[in-house]
């Protein structure tokens, strides 16, 4: 951190302590060379990265077009809303943790499915037909097959 008085790179830090609920740090420091002293806040940045569609566009992380394709696939469903709101709130901290400024959107919607997987087959299975578009019926029921094994596994 640069003092922004006289630009020199030593600074330290006096005090630090946590404000707006814990979502922020507060620091006074003070700069080595010329002895300024000054605040600064840091705050976590949950920015979430762009994504990257197949078409090579870029669009922003739409948190509620990613619920509403959610929803639609849980569409009377026995999936309360919480548990809904846990798996989008997962799944964020999953891109997030990547650490990345843009994320291939078919990764998203991979995890979209996997999310859907454990909250309610049916669903999941909705959701991937659209999705992946299963090319015919054959791929289809192998992916049905697949979701047999693992259940009774
Ligand atoms: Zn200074």
């Amino acid at each position: 951190m640069h003092c922004p008085f006289c630009g020199a790179h030593d600074t330290k830090v006096t005090d630090s302590r946590l404000v707006t609920e814990g979502n922020q740090v507060r620091r006074r420091r003070e700069c080595l060379s010329c002895s300024e002293r000054f605040t600064t806040y840091e705050t976590v940045e949950l920015v979430m990265p762009r994504l990257i569609k197949q078409d090579g566009s870029r669009e922003p992380f739409d948190e509620d077009k990613l619920r509403g394709g959610m929803l639609r696939a849980l569409e009377k469903r026995p999936v309360s809303m919480e548990q809904v709101e846990e798996a989008i709130s997962r799944l964020k901290h999953r891109v997030r943790a990547r650490g990345e400024r843009e994320v291939e959107s078919l990764l998203v919607g991979e995890m979209v499915m996997h999310e859907l997987k454990k909250l309610d087959e049916v669903a999941y299975i909705r959701f991937a037909s659209v999705y992946r578009q299963f090319k015919d019926l054959n791929e289809f029921r192998e992916e049905i097959d697949r979701l047999k094994q693992d259940s009774e596994s």
